[in-house]
């Protein structure tokens, strides 16, 4: 037998590529526990840059940036799922890379992830909605009558809902995908939901896994709006369901790191499993403020081969975004700084900003978190935060 690799301790150095919010809390949670950490990121002052001890700018395919990262740190993660595969593998010939380029492959590409948890289905009870690949013309007439109405979404890049239309016939599909510049795109059926939530889950790399409370998720626009944890919702054998289909996703992938999965509640009660995605998620970020270890500290702990923190839950909480829109409330034209001050009077918000100039409308720039001794507490401090942020609750 061999003696298991030995973890990576503080003050080494990791590396995570990318330098958006999710990056950020990342360097935060690893230098609490005294890592250093190097960020590769081409944005000057990104969120992550601006944290980090050290700074590679630098693309994220670019060769000599990815052998210095790989040279210089012990490990390296990723704060994005769209970083380039291939850059993943090009790190592993230095460092230990979690995720793996393999899992980070599949989470990118819808039709690889949607074959992945369709084959993970007989283990894990939870199906993905039915779908089809459309690569040409062609297969929009071979359309079966079960798919529409759909959601024709392209196979790569998209988040917060872009990249989506919905079509309601194969002419709908046919105009849709014409517009999508002769990219491959996936066909869903388009499922009554009746609620949407998420599983937060974190592989070691000892293969012992962790999978945090269900959350309840409301979108706007495409945007996740809110968090809220315990899930109102959320029956216990939903729960349980939805805990076990994680467990055996993150586990069939081999993964190793922190992994959150999106799962449809079809108004009849059926589950089902939307998406992956590989790294921290924003409907995890409750974690920092109310479970005994975070999302990011989380993932510190398994790229550094450590053993994984509990996940408890200690307070019931309600996380919001905060998004630039509101630096232009009521309809000013020079976006003016929110009423943090008043904001933070509220007992139990714990409010995080992402460090970014510029508001815009759509932008995340920050999220409060507000966490109570009872749920209706948390509640009723998010009804609070809204009309304090002036965001419609
Ligand atoms: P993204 O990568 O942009 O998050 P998703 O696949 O999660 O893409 O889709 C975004 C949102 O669109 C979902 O959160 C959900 O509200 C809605 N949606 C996606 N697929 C379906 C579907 N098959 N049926 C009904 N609604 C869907
Ligand atoms: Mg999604």
């Amino acid at each position: 037998m061999t003696a298991p690799l030995a973890p990576f301790l503080p003050p080494a150095q990791l590396g995570v590529m990318g330098g958006g919010q999710l990056g950020r809390m990342f360097v935060h949670a690893a230098q609490a526990m005294g890592f250093k950490v190097t960020v590769l990121e081409a944005a000057p002052d990104s969120p992550a840059g601006q944290a980090a001890d050290s700074l590679i700018a630098a693309d994220y395919s670019d060769a000599q940036a990815l052998a210095q990262l790989g040279q210089s740190c012990v490990a390296v993660t990723t704060e994005f799922e769209n970083v380039p595969a291939a850059s993943l593998e090009l790190l592993a010939n230095h460092a230990f890379v979690a995720p793996a380029a393999s899992c980070v492959a599949i989470a990118q590409d819808r039709i690889a992830e949607k074959h992945f948890l369709a084959a993970c289905a007989a283990r894990s009870g939870v199906p993905p909605a039915p779908h089809m690949t459309i690569a040409a013309p062609a297969d929009i007439d071979a359309i079966p009558d079960l798919l529409l109405p759909g959601i024709l979404k392209t196979v790569r890049m998209g988040y917060d809902g872009k990249g989506q239309s919905v079509v309601r016939t194969r002419g709908d599909v046919r105009a849709a995908f014409a517009t999508m510049d002769g990219v491959t795109c996936l066909l869903e059926k388009m499922l009554p939901l009746a609620y949407e939530v998420s599983v937060l889950t974190a592989r070691g790399f000892d293969g012992a896994s962790v999978v945090y409370p269900i959350a309840e998720n409301v979108h706007r626009d495409g945007i996740l709006f809110t968090t809220t944890v315990p899930g109102p919702n959320v029956a216990a054998d939903c729960a349980a369901a939805a805990q076990q289909a994680a467990r055996v996703i993150v586990e069939e992938l081999g993964y190793v790191g922190v992994l959150c999965i999106e799962f449809f509640v079809l108004t009849d009660g059926t589950l089902v499993v939307n998406e992956m995605a590989p790294r921290p998620h924003n409907s995890g970020h409750y974690t920092m403020d109310a479970c005994v270890t975070s999302q990011f500290a989380q993932q510190v702990r398994a790229m550094a081969r450590l053993p994984l923190g509990e996940v408890r839950q200690h307070s019931p909480a309600v996380m919001l975004n905060i998004l630039g829109d509101i630096w232009f409330a009521d309809g000013a034209a020079a976006p003016r700084e929110p009423d943090w001050a008043k904001l933070l009077a509220l007992p139990g918000a714990c409010l995080h900003l992402y460090g970014k100039e510029q508001a815009r409308p759509g932008r995340k720039m920050g999220h409060v978190t507000l966490i109570a001794p009872t749920l209706a507490q948390a509640q009723a401090q998010l009804v609070a935060a809204c009309a304090i942020l002036g965001i419609a609750p």
